[in-house]
């Protein structure tokens, strides 16, 4: 029988909630940490810059998918001041593929912020760093401990469920942050908030905890035992249309040639000002399947998109919020194409087809 999460499982069970059971916990978690971390690039340093930029990268998006691009946009903006100094278009190509471009956009207002504020260097307290563009609880918390050692906790989604579990109580937003502060190991804030973020990204995940191998098990009131509320909202899934008009200029082969790009609207809530393919809620008419190339599965926030692209094909309808008729849009050069801010989905087919 499953149990609610409003119920210890085991009333037996040393809980982690119990200060006195603390320094326990904190040594086990610690200890696992030390030996299994994962080996990332943003980990092992205390430099604010890198830490918040990895911060930033990786809301929303998946730590696999962060790696590249953090690479690439160190190399092109190595410090704060580079970011700060840079066009918004150049932040947004550099960004491009990660989603959530309202991101990109704040980090540069929060880099200027810096050079002008604090003549580029962090300010090392939470509390200065959460009026900053951009900075919330979580990131302010995650900098000030990781770079500065002070000790805050942090919550993330991976904190909150491993917290839930661990106490047995289905815990409001106040209480998560009251915890997970009491839980902090204060000699070793960072390594600690990076601990339980990691603890819930890699062995108490979402749905089939690894209870099994888990370091703080034995402190764990729950064990595994999943509250319904905890599953995840179902993706919508949609299917769309795409136009890839490509013309060659000088018949010297892909990358040489033209492709009719669009700018979505300066005030689209979604991915404003960046450019893409032409796109469509409804088939060309009358469908040409010769022109159909390939079917591509792609996913926004909570929609999974089926993207049935055509070659050389112009789209007239425009049922999507900010659907593109495909004769209007402008011919980009291929070799243009990289440093544009362009949407992961754009990206994603462009690179497919072997254009960039
Ligand atoms: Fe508890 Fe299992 Fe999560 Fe460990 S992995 S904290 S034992 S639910």
């Amino acid at each position: 029988m499953r149990a609610s999460a409003s119920t210890l499982i085991t009333p037996w069970t040393p809980s982690a909630a119990d200060s006195q059971n603390r320094p326990a916990f904190r040594r086990a978690l610690l200890r696992w940490y030390d030996a299994h971390r994962r080996d990332l690039p943003w980990r092992g340093t205390r430099d604010p810059y890198r830490i918040w930029l990895s911060e930033i990268m990786l809301q929303q998006t998946r730590v696999a998918a962060v790696l590249e691009h953090y690479r690439i946009f160190l190399e092109r903006f190595p410090s704060v001041e580079a970011l700060a100094a840079a066009s918004e278009a150049h932040v947004l190509a550099a960004w491009s593929g990660l989603g959530y471009y309202r991101r990109a956009r704040m980090l540069r207002r929060c880099a200027q912020q810096i050079v002008d504020q604090y003549r580029g260097s962090f300010p090392n307290k939470s509390e200065a760093l959460i009026a900053l563009a951009g900075i919330g609880r979580y990131t302010a918390a995650a900098i000030a401990s990781i770079a500065f050692a002070e000790p805050v906790a942090v919550v993330d989604g991976n904190v909150e469920r491993a917290l839930q579990r661990l106490i047995g109580k289905t815990l409001t937003t106040r209480q998560t942050w009251q915890h997970a502060q009491e839980f902090l190991a204060r000699s070793r804030p960072g390594d600690f908030n990076q601990a339980m973020m990691e603890l819930g990204a890699t062995v108490c995940v979402p749905r089939e905890p690894r209870c099994i191998v888990c370091p703080v098990r034995k402190w764990c009131a729950t064990r595994g035992e999943v509250s319904r509320a905890e599953v995840p909202l179902r993706q919508q899934k949609k299917e769309i249309w795409c136009a890839l008009e490509y013309r060659e200029e000088d018949g010297n082969g892909a990358g040489s040639g033209k492709v009719r790009l669009l700018q979505r609207p300066r005030k689209a809530l979604l991915m404003p000002g960046m450019w893409e393919l032409p796109l469509s809620s409804a088939p060309p008419r009358p469908v040409q399947a010769a022109a159909h190339w390939r079917t591509f599965r792609h996913s926004i926030t909570v929609t999974d998109y089926t993207v049935h692209v055509f070659w050389n094909t112009l789209l007239g309808n425009a049922g999507l919020p900010y659907a593109s008729r495909s004769e209007k849009g402008e011919w980009i050069a291929a070799e243009h194409i990289p440093r544009l801010p362009i949407t992961g989905l754009t990206r994603k087919i462009l690179k497919a087809s072997g254009i960039i």
